[in-house]
């Protein structure tokens, strides 16, 4: 299914995704390299390094953004469903096999629908805007290589923001104006990489947890269905579908199959 999800909500969260990216390589290059360590040789190192860190993160998003989820294929001639229209999803007798009424189709076990690709995919983890796709047995590890460089990239760049004011700078300019605009970009980079990096991170241990436990973020909320769940899985169930998802997609129904 490589295609491109029409979702506002998805074209937002990657038009924000891209500006903060540029906004952070144009802080760090202009108003933290080249006003602090334009005579050093660490200049170009950090520039070329930073940039590379950008590149592998670009890539990985765009791989996890183009690539498909694992949907399930479409049947070539329109299937007889008439009887297990009586309710929205039905699990089939003696087989871990569901069937899909919205896609007309069987579905192998831990496949979900999702209401924002209109498929079934395949060990559906979630639908993420931040990559407008859903986050599926095909591009999970690319998606976990996406959170990984986010998060590389925003240590890297607190760290070279606050080097940068902690050690002497005899080259530094002078010029109150010139101060006053690097103070302003470093304090905006800060919060916007303390945002960022504990966001991806946060999502990062819940992946691997996941992967650690065989178990996608779908399972963890229907196994957690009507027990409570968790202040963490709540916070993070929650941040996953930021800005404009909510849990309340995860609908209960009879026989334990979950559309989102
Ligand atoms: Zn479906
Ligand atoms: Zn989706």
């Amino acid at each position: 299914m490589s295609i491109f999800v029409k979702d506002p909500c998805g074209f937002i969260c990657i038009t924000l995704t891209y500006v903060s990216i540029f906004y952070a390589d144009y802080v760090v290059v202009r108003w933290v390299i080249m006003q602090t360590m334009q005579d050093s040789l660490w200049a170009p190192f950090h520039v070329v390094l930073f940039n590379s860190v950008i590149f592998l993160l670009s890539f990985s998003h765009l791989r996890a953004m183009c690539s498909d989820p694992g949907a399930v294929p479409l049947p070539q001639n329109r299937m007889d469903f008439s009887d297990v229209h009586s309710g929205s999803e039905t699990l089939l007798q003696n087989e871990d096999w569901t069937v899909c009424t919205r896609c007309e189709t069987y579905r192998p076990p831990r496949a979900h629908h999702c209401r924002i690709c209109k498929r079934c995919i395949r060990r559906m983890d979630h639908h993420c805007p931040w990559i407008n796709n859903c986050v599926g047995e095909q591009n999970q590890r690319y998606f976990i290589q996406f959170l990984i460089y986010v998060g590389v990239l925003s240590i890297y760049a607190i760290v070279l923001v606050v080097v940068s004011w902690v050690r002497a700078c005899p080259e530094c300019s002078s010029d109150f104006s010139l101060k006053q605009s690097r103070m302003l970009h470093s304090v905006i980079l800060v919060l916007e990489s303390s945002l960022f990096g504990m966001f991806v991170l946060a999502i990062l241990y819940d992946q691997l947890e996941a992967i650690a436990n065989d178990e996608t973020t779908i399972e963890q909320l229907q196994n957690s269905y009507g027990k409570g769940m968790s202040i963490h899985k709540m916070v993070m169930s929650s941040l996953c579908r930021l800005p404009c998802y909510n849990t309340a997609q995860i609908v209960k129904t009879t026989g334990g199959v979950h559309s989102v």
